[in-house]
């Protein structure tokens, strides 16, 4: 079943990872899709890997400095432009921290703020601006587990985190009237490069944690963004969505 059949999206975070798996899925359902990335070169190759499994997928790249407004809203413009219209916006690109707050420093706080938060209220009043004209859209967020328990160190990362959550819940109350959904998808650990390069003894600690006893796949991750751009999501507004194999740490 092609769960997104004439559906139209952009994400951010796209080359790799959650990102990756959540553009595949969307393809795989019928969506054409806008994947963004920080580079060329990752977009590049991206696009490349997804044509050779399969040629007719409809993707194009994109590399917008996500943190400027101008930048993200000509690139909402080139996807309504090449696809006739946004239905699905899904922020994604997120850095994670690890900093102790002893020797944290402002401006490392900041750039964690910025892509995590900031590129998330960017893409949002973007796509939001052309949904609305539409008739309608979904926008989601991928958020964390560390958004409900918090973190013990890079306090940013949580932090932003709890701000996706609230941009959120905020959004889908002051769009539900234009027919904009805002969800967001809380992932617990998932194997990508973001935990791989977490040292092992953080991890193993991690999955004693965990009651389903391993960590996430990106695909495991990537089927609850399918379902909530879905109609059959179609009365779910404002949820955090966890998806963390009940990990509660
Ligand atoms: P990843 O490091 O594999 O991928 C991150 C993506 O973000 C990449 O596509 C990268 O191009 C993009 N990105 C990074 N910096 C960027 C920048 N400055 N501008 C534009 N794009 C940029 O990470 P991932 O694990 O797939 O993470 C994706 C999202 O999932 C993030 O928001 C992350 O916080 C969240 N998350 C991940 C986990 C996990 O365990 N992996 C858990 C909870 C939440």
């Amino acid at each position: 079943m092609e769960l997104l059949k004439g559906k139209t999206a952009m994400v951010t975070g796209g080359t790799r990872g959650i990102g990756y798996a959540v553009v595949k899925v969307y393809l795989e359902n019928g969506a054409k899709v806008a994947l963004c990335g920080s580079r060329q070169e990752t977009v590049d190759k991206a696009l490349e890997k997804l044509k050779a499994e399969n040629p007719d997928y409809e993707v194009i790249g994109l590399c917008p400095d996500l943190m400027n407004p101008e930048e993200v809203e000509k690139a909402v413009a080139t996807v309504k432009d090449t696809f006739g219209g946004l239905d699905i916006m899904v922020n994604n690109a997120g850095v994670s921290a690890r900093e102790s707050i002893y020797d944290y420093k402002p401006e490392d706080f900041a750039k964690t703020m910025n892509l995590n938060v900031d590129a998330v209220f960017n893409c949002a009043q973007a796509a939001a601006r052309v949904m609305k004209e539409q008739g309608g859209g979904v926008i989601l967020n991928t958020s964390s587990m560390v958004s409900i328990y918090g973190q013990p160190s890079g306090v940013a990362y949580p932090a932003s985190k709890f701000a996706v959550n609230g941009l959120t819940k905020s959004l889908a109350r002051e769009l539900g009237k234009d027919n904009i959904r805002v969800n967001a998808v809380a992932p617990g650990v998932t194997r990508t490069d973001m935990v791989a390069a977490l040292p092992e003894a953080m991890i193993k600690p991690l999955i004693a944690t965990i009651p389903l006893g391993r960590v996430g796949e990106p695909e495991d991750v990537a089927n609850a963004f399918l379902f909530l751009a879905s109609d059959l999501a179609s009365y779910v507004t404002g949820e955090i969505l966890s998806v963390d194999g009940a990990a509660r740490t």
